[in-house]
């Protein structure tokens, strides 16, 4: 079988070269089925083991669409955990690195909350954080999603089982109406249809399964 090529795909040049760089060459099962849909603008439901590639699958999606010179917060990814946002954080921003002056901001609970808010004033492009920390800085006015149009809910089946439902219900109800909605998942649990249910229009759905 051969291999799907990144440059197959309409992806902006620094991406292209990035990407080249970084010796990335053929995308993983999950990032073939999944970018050329994410890149039409589909929303998108993709379940794909731990290690399959998942972050760039959403990240180049999210870094070929942002525009640089629009200084606001056009994507959030929600995270599980400090842990995986900081992990993200770091793959976006490897992704990112041939396009100047991307900022990302993680934002995640157990970490205080003034460095938060005066990064919060400096800006961003992409905010990477924790359900219920973004919701807070939501609540007290430190954060307007007015301007997300990507809305990406990694590791989706974790952060319902940590009880995450009620903070993405509160968090998406203030995300745009006319946004792209990314979800990802290691498992498949019913659940995660109820959520892709409300939160995303008309999805693809993409699995690629597990061999033994
Ligand atoms: P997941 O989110 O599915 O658990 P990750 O996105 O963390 O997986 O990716 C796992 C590892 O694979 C990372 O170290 C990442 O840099 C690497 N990786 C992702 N896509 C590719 C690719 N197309 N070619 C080579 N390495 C890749
Ligand atoms: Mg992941």
């Amino acid at each position: 079988m051969t291999q799907a090529l990144f440059k197959t795909l309409a992806l902006r040049p620094e991406l292209l070269s990035t990407l080249k760089e970084l010796g990335y060459g053929s995308m993983t099962p999950i990032q073939a089925q999944s970018l050329p849909e994410t890149l039409q603008g589909r929303d998108l439901i993709a379940q794909a083991k731990t290690g399959s590639g998942k972050t760039a699958a959403f990240a180049l999606g999210v870094l070929n669409k942002l525009q640089v010179d629009r200084f606001r917060v056009q994507t959030l990814v929600l995270c599980p955990t400090r842990e995986l946002a900081d992990q993200v954080a770091t793959e976006v921003r490897k992704l990112a690195r041939g396009i100047h002056n991307i900022k990302v901001l993680t934002l995640c609970g157990g970490q205080p909350f003034g460095p938060q808010i005066g990064s919060l004033e400096h800006g961003a492009h992409i905010v990477v954080g924790t359900p219920g920390r973004i919701l807070e800085h939501l609540t007290k006015g430190n954060l307007t999603l007015k301007d997300v149009h990507q809305l990406v809910l990694d590791e989706a089946d974790r952060m319902l089982d940590m009880g995450f439902q009620p903070a993405l219900d509160a968090i998406v109800e203030q995300a745009p109406t006319q946004r792209q909605t990314l979800l990802f998942s290691a498992t498949y649990p019913p659940e995660i249809d109820a959520i892709a249910a409300r939160y995303l229009s008309n999805p693809v759905s993409v699995t690629v399964a597990e061999t033994h």
